[in-house]
């Protein structure tokens, strides 16, 4: 179990490896799209943390849905808008809660991919951030299926996310920015791919 404080304890984490990885998303995004991947991310986590002293004490889903609210009105970009409706379905799954387990975050991450999914009308294989989300969710829930170790499961999500890093190296990108590249875009990773990677390591590493 995860309770409120460690939720908080854990966004700061995200801002934390945010703000190191910085001008390595930037520079991956400076290959295939126009070099912001690492501001729009710093920019959104940075409000993000202007928010948190408002959130002591609230509950888990209000946080994960504030900090959406944040990266939706501070990132321009498509980042900004898609990882911002990640945050809000997330937390309006975990709305009213005071601890989390490993199956609300499954049920979490699940409807943040969704969410993804209808506003960014993508899907997986086209080259995004869909390529490590939908991967590691698979890889978290077979694992806890086999062991039932939380832990275990979330070191599954984030390997699974790695390799989803991976793969979009080869395929072409048909959605955002990365799309106008067409076959130039095969052999480098995607920015948001690697970003969520970033972010659901920052998570496993707190669990
Ligand atoms: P922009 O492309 O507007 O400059 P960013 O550079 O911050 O915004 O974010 C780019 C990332 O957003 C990509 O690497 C990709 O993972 C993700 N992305 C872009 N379009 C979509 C989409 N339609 N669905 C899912 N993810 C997307
Ligand atoms: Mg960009």
């Amino acid at each position: 179990m995860v309770n409120q404080e460690q939720v908080l304890k854990i966004i700061r984490k995200m801002i934390t490896v945010i703000r190191e990885q910085k001008d390595f998303l930037s520079d991956l995004d400076n290959v295939i799209g126009d070099g912001d991947h690492g501001i729009n991310m710093a920019r959104g986590f940075d409000e993000i943390e202007k928010k948190i002293p408002a959130l002591e004490g609230k509950d888990i889903g209000t946080v994960i849905k504030t900090a959406g609210m944040a990266l939706v009105s501070k990132v321009g970009g498509a980042s900004g808008p898609l990882y911002g409706t990640a945050f809000m379905k997330a937390g309006g799954v975990l709305a009213g809660k005071s601890q989390i387990d490993i199956y609300d975050f499954c049920n979490a991450l699940q409807s943040a991919i969704d969410g993804v999914m209808l506003r960014g009308k993508s899907t997986t294989g086209e080259k995004t951030m869909l390529d490590a989300m939908v991967p590691a969710y698979q890889a978290i829930k077979r694992e806890m299926e086999e062991s039932n170790d939380a832990k275990k499961a979330m070191e599954a999500g984030v390997a699974a996310a790695k390799e989803g890093v991976e793969y979009t190296k080869k395929i072409i990108a048909t959605k955002g920015r990365a799309s106008y590249l067409g076959e130039r875009s095969i052999g480098h990773q995607d920015p948001g791919a690697t970003s969520f990677t970033i972010l659901l390591e920052a998570i496993a590493s707190m669990i």
